[in-house]
């Protein structure tokens, strides 16, 4: 897709589908909301060169935009907040752009250990997996964590024994599947960097010759070589619900077994109906330490400020400049997509008509409503 048929999907498919109608629920935030439905979506956080091909951008923009569509969508077809920030997190894990699901990046053994979590605003029900390596979609297996068990978190082999009494409901890959050169390039950068030995090459994969080293304009992220690229999604549905949803393939040249901040309720992922929904993405180390998402929460209903001062606040006040990002959208449908690294691959849409896909400060691309 060009930049013209994104313009045209964004123009022509999304905008007719939205419109802002008064609420009618009766309910505080009801009255508050200044939209039916919104929603935001992150790719990950970092330093993204601005020097990188424009076509390269475009296959960004792309991938964001279908994704935004995807649960737009649902949204305007009254869907829940919970399943539109799965199906949008899912498709996410499907394109190996991002570093969730197929594309995610390697431990230092050259292993894809995978994290992800849900959180439902409505019941504050959450779920999570860390450290999974078969599960096409973790972000569907962390949901059924939250429906079908009585814990939060699930890991490594635990969640894979769980996943397996699932049956077909969980789809399963050989680790293989999660292979690309382009990641895989990255970690030898990161180990180079540190002066440590190379991994063997994953079984059943081979390095493919058409994937040059630059082809990922995030390859650059830190000096430290670290990767970013984890997606999320934070979403408003009509009935006034909120959902998050974060998955990832956590950072560049990890330690085995390490857990991020995207399965940590409260740090990468939190949603409360009673303030907003938080999706992050950076130096998971940072995000759990800060108890980020939490924290963007307990501003809100403890200070009695609005989503963008709260966000602002700990993204800048908190984490250390390039420590990443959030996407957040709050009980009355404000959003919010605050980072203080260079760069935040993002989308949003609400049913007023707001309608954006940026990677840098300014939206790359804008179809903005207010009707
Ligand atoms: N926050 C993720 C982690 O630390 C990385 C990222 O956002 O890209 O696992």
């Amino acid at each position: 897709m060009n930049r013209a048929c994104v313009a045209i999907v964004l123009a022509c498919v999304l905008v007719p589908l939205m419109g802002c109608r008064a609420s009618g629920d009766g309910a505080d935030a009801a009255a508050a909301r200044t939209c039916e439905w919104a929603i935001v979506l992150h790719g990950g956080a970092g330093v993204i060169d601005k020097s990188t091909p424009p076509e390269r951008v475009r296959e960004y923009t792309d991938s964001l935009a279908r994704a935004l569509a995807i649960g737009v969508e649902m949204l305007e077809a009254g869907r829940s907040a919970l399943d539109a920030v799965e199906a949008v997190v899912m498709t996410l894990e499907d394109d190996e752009k991002f570093n969730a699901g197929r594309g995610a990046v390697f431990t230092a053994e050259g292993r894809n250990e995978l994290d992800a979590s849900i959180m439902d605003g409505a019941t504050l029900k959450c779920g999570a997996v860390a450290g999974v390596t078969t599960i096409k979609n973790p972000i569907r297996l962390a949901r059924r964590v939250m429906e079908m068990t009585r814990h939060i978190i699930l890991s490594r082999e635990g969640a894979e024994a769980f996943a397996s009494s699932l049956g077909p409901d969980i789809a399963r890959v050989d680790p293989a599947y999660f292979f690309t050169t382009r990641r895989w390039r990255v970690l030898e950068e990161v180990l180079k960097e540190r002066n440590e030995p190379m991994p063997a090459l994953p079984k059943g994969v081979s390095l493919s010759a058409v994937e040059p080293a630059d082809t990922d304009p995030r390859h650059r992220d830190t000096p430290a070589g670290v990767t970013f690229g984890t997606v999320g999604c934070v979403a408003l549905d009509r009935a006034g619900n909120l959902a998050a949803a974060t998955s990832t393939g956590g950072m560049s040249g990890k330690r085995w077994a390490r857990i991020g901040d995207s399965p940590i309720i409260g740090a990468g992922n939190y949603a409360n109906n009673a303030s907003c929904a938080v999706s992050g993405t950076g130096t998971g180390e940072e995000f759990i330490r800060h108890g980020v998402a939490r924290d963007i929460s307990d501003r809100m209903l403890y200070k009695r400020i609005s989503l963008a001062q709260a966000a602002n606040e700990v993204v800048h006040g908190v984490l250390k400049p390039d420590d990443g990002g959030i996407i957040a959208v709050s009980r009355t449908g404000e959003i919010a997509m605050v980072f203080n690294s260079d760069g935040m691959f993002r989308a949003a849409a609400d049913s007023r008509g707001r309608l954006e896909v940026g990677i840098w400060e300014r939206p790359e691309m804008q179809a903005s409503g207010g009707r």
